[in-house]
C-alpha cells in the first residue's frame, strides 16, 4: 500500500483524531515520556508543543522544548500501529484535502 505524505495538524485537529484515551496518553508521554539530549533524560517537567504532524504511517510526531533546558525535542507517538486510528486518520486527510479545494474553489470565484 502507498504511503500517505506527512503532514502538519494543529491542536484543534489532534484533538478530533485522537479519542479520550488517546488523548490520555498523549498528554501523559508529553508530560513525562519525551527524552531530552540536552537534560541527559527525561524531560521531567514536560515539554511545550511547537509542531504537530501526522506521518506517513499515521503516527503522531510531536516537535518541542524542553520546559527546563528549552531545547529542542521530538517525540513519536505510535497511534498509526492502532488499525482504528489508522482508517480514522485516512478519512481525517480526505477531508482536510477536500476543505483545502472547497478554500481553492472560492478563492478562484
Ligand atoms: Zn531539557
Amino acid at each position: 500500500m502507498k504511503r500517505p505524505p506527512e503532514i502538519q495538524i494543529n491542536q484543534f485537529q489532534l484533538s478530533r483524531l485522537l479519542d479520550e484515551e488517546q488523548m490520555g496518553f498523549y498528554k501523559e508521554v508529553l508530560a513525562k515520556n519525551v527524552f531530552c539530549s540536552h537534560c541527559g533524560g527525561v524531560a521531567s517537567k514536560g515539554i511545550v508543543v511547537q509542531e504537530l504532524f501526522l506521518t506517513d504511517l499515521n503516527d503522531i510526531m510531536v516537535r518541542g522544548t524542553c520546559k527546563i533546558c528549552n531545547g529542542k525535542v521530538a517525540r513519536i507517538l505510535e497511534f498509526g500501529e492502532d488499525k482504528t486510528f489508522y482508517e480514522e486518520a485516512m478519512k481525517f486527510r480526505t477531508d482536510i484535502s477536500n476543505q483545502n479545494k472547497n478554500q481553492d474553489n472560492q478563492f478562484i470565484k
